[in-house]
């Protein structure tokens, strides 16, 4: 099969096993390049490791320090004339690459979120790999089916007690409006917290204590995001944010309770990236390709690879292990949030219209990152190849 991309709005629905396998190399190559964190971690569980920071994590994990992983993910097979998303290429990919480096990789597809998982998951730590020194939890979901309750809880992305206006672009056309979103329903907050806080987590962590699979000194991690204030109506005081602060609570929960082994539990707040959990909400990708330009021209740019090779590198394995912020979160954000990179782009986003998109932004960049996300546009990679889009998980 000939597999071209397929873009419909913020999402391509089709990918490409050789490109996406060619993107997980660049990332391996990235990480290797920077040398090995030792001693790093030994066995990692990573919960969202298919694609974007958690896929980068276990590169990371892997590649920089040699741990064996176990990656939980929910990615789709390829069916007839359709391949599969890319996060099953991607971990295809991973997987033979980790095990011809002599590693543990083990694979479960399913939701992280049921019962069901964490019961597979155990089970695969018990007989395959032992207790875990490192949990890394890095989901972005759009629904959370409720494991006690079996109610379904859908993640919305709106701005909290007032419409947000702003300008936004739809990356695909490349058209610029403004567009306005209604604040979200005390329902609609509820549920987003449910399905993008922090419960989620605490249930793995105490699933993995009380089968005894958290190594002595295990840690954990979790991603967010905070940006500047042209994104908080509808990033850190919108839904998401809110869920957030919820990721931020449960971090404390679970330090107290890693603590006296020795361990820890943080947040490490990321740089903005073309992801496709990012991809779907509005405005950010405005900011992101704008943001892309002004940290490119100061050569301040990072990928996921890039920033999580740094996470382990010089934060939680590094010589003086995390250093905190007053929230007591580890950020990676700090080279997006320069102030001099701030005003730059704060300079630049009255002026963006449609007509000029290209110069004011990187949103060619922007667009070739999306589509490397499907595994299109990598170098090397024979497009016009005949490629077999049937692979079975590993
Ligand atoms: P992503 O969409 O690339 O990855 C999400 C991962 O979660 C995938 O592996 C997917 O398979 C998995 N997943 C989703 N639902 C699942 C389910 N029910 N069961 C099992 N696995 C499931 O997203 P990302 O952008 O890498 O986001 C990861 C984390 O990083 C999120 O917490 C996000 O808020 C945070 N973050 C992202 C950015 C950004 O700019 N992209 C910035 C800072 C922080």
């Amino acid at each position: 099969m000939v597999i071209k991309p397929k873009v419909r709005g913020f999402v391509c629905v089709t990918s490409h096993p050789a490109g996406c396998a060619a993107h997980v190399q660049e990332w391996i190559d990235h990480v290797k390049s920077k040398g090995p964190v030792k001693p790093g971690p030994r066995k990692v569980l990573v919960i969202g490791s298919s694609t974007g920071y958690g896929l980068a994590s276990r590169v990371a994990a892997a590649f920089g320090s040699g741990a064996d992983t176990l990656g939980v993910f929910f990615e789709r097979p390829s069916e007839e004339g359709r391949p599969a998303t890319p996060g099953w290429y991607n971990t295809i990919a991973f997987t033979e690459k980790a095990r011809a480096a002599g590693l543990h990789a083990g694979n479960i597809n399913g939701d992280a979120y049921s019962a069901e998982i964490k019961r597979q998951t155990l089970e695969h730590l018990k007989a395959h790999m032992g207790p875990v020194d490192l949990v890394i939890y890095s989901l972005a979901s759009p629904r959370r089916v409720h494991p006690q309750t079996g109610a379904i809880h859908k993640s919305v992305l709106k701005p909290v007690g007032a419409p947000y206006t702003n300008k936004t672009v739809d990356t695909d056309k490349g058209l610029v409006t403004d567009i306005t979103i209604e604040p979200a329903t005390p329902q609609e907050i509820a549920d987003t917290i449910t399905v993008m806080g922090g419960e989620d987590w605490e249930l793995w962590m105490e699933a993995l204590a009380q089968a005894g699979l958290l190594a002595p000194g295990a840690k954990s991690v979790a991603y967010s995001y905070i940006g500047p204030d042209v994104t908080w109506p509808i990033y850190k005081n919108g839904t998401i944010g809110l869920a957030k602060n919820d990721l931020e609570r449960a971090a404390k929960a679970i330090d107290a309770r890693l603590r006296p082994g020795g361990g820890g539990a943080f947040i490490s707040v990321n740089k903005a990236l073309v992801t496709q959990a990012s991809s779907a909400i509005p405005v950010v990708p405005l900011y992101i390709s704008i943001l892309y330009k002004v940290m490119k021209a100061a050569g301040l740019h990072e990928g996921c690879a890039e920033q999580m090779q740094r996470l382990f590198a010089d934060e939680l394995y590094g010589p003086q292990g995390p250093r905190f912020d007053e929230a007591g979160r580890v950020r990676l954000d700090d080279r997006e949030m320069r102030p001099e990179v701030q005003a730059a782009v704060r300079e630049i986003w009255p002026q963006v219209t449609t007509e000029n998109l290209a110069a004011t932004t990187d949103i060619a960049g922007y667009r070739s990152e999306f589509l490397k996300l499907f595994g299109f546009g990598l170098a090397g990679v024979d497009y016009a190849a005949d490629v077999e889009p049937h692979l079975p998980m590993l």
